[in-house]
């Protein structure tokens, strides 16, 4: 408990003691998933205007013996508080690299491969010697690889981000900033970072059709990412009326359901050959 102070009154509802239990249960687990082989990578499609295949998003799945799939959105969290993500983020970024090897080798052109990146593995001291290594044992070409970073990671400390961002650029490795639009970060910070790539979130290209704010907001990020000389992606686009919208605003590249969800490695490989 963080907070024990005398003057206050703590509520602790069934429910709250059903969320913990739930919670380290699954910290427990997870513990072992990696040893047991329970993750797996998917990869979900970015595309131009005309639907061919840029490059991909790494989504790690945990596929739990009794309890079967086990969403991200739940699990990367508890990974998080506890620094599993550390082996774990370790291993995503491997199984990437061997798969992005393995689709060269058999002629498939990928253009870019991008990555999640943690707050707590960024933060690591050793990262850049941890991606390096890995590029070294896998044979992946860095220029390839893609990371993924959000917002909040890149304000605190923001001296040691962009050392640490301009150390990866230098090995030929994409940046770009996840849910862009969510944080905080100011313009003086993004005018600072050597950053190729702002990705929408999709909680805004969600409410495009509904929502004129939000319409606006998405205008306005495409527009300063072109101004600023950053290439920008939509993610989660479900509707033809959002890719109409987007692609009238000028933006390149786009991601969602509508033009596939997260799929298998070998499911990858087929949208690959069939050149959707
Ligand atoms: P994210 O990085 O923002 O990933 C996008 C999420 O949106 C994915 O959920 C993806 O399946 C989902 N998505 C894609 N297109 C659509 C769409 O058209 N409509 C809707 N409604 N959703 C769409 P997923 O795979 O459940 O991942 C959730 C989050 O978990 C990710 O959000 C990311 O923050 C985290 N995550 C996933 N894999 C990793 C990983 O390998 N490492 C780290 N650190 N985090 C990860
Ligand atoms: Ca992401
Ligand atoms: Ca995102
Ligand atoms: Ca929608």
């Amino acid at each position: 408990a963080k907070d024990d102070g005398r003057d206050t009154i703590r509520f602790f509802l069934p429910s709250m003691q059903a969320a913990a239990d739930n919670r380290l249960a699954i910290e427990k687990e997870l513990r072992h998933a990696l040893d047991r082989g329970e993750l797996s990578l998917n990869f979900q499609p970015q595309v131009n205007s005309r639907g061919t295949i840029l490059g991909a998003e790494t989504l790690v799945r945990w596929k739990h013996p009794e309890k079967g799939y086990i969403s991200p959105a739940t699990f990367i969290p508890i990974a998080e508080a506890t620094g599993l993500i550390l082996p774990i983020g370790e291993w995503v970024l491997q199984t990437a690299c061997e798969h992005l090897k393995d689709w060269n080798n058999q002629g498939l052109s990928v253009h870019h491969l991008a990555v999640n990146v943690s707050p707590r593995q960024f933060r690591q001291p050793n990262f850049i010697s941890q991606v390096q290594t890995i590029l070294d044992k896998t044979g992946a070409d860095p220029r390839q690889l893609g990371l993924e970073l959000t917002e909040g990671m890149v304000i605190d400390n923001i001296l040691d981000t962009i050392e640490k961002m301009e150390a990866l650029k230098k090995m030929g490795i994409e940046l770009s900033i996840d849910d862009f639009g969510t944080g905080y970060s100011s313009l003086t910070y993004l005018k600072k970072m050597p950053l190729d790539i702002l990705k929408i979130d999709q909680s805004f290209v969600h409410d495009i059709e509904t929502d004129s704010n939000d319409a606006a907001i998405v205008d306005t990020i495409i527009s300063m990412a072109t101004h600023l000389d950053l290439k920008v992606i939509a993610e989660g686009v479900e509707t033809k009326y959002e890719l109409e919208f987007l692609e009238g605003k000028g933006c390149p590249l786009f991601q969602g359901y509508l033009f596939s969800k997260p799929v298998a490695n070998e499911t990858f490989v087929e949208l690959l050959k069939t050149g959707k």
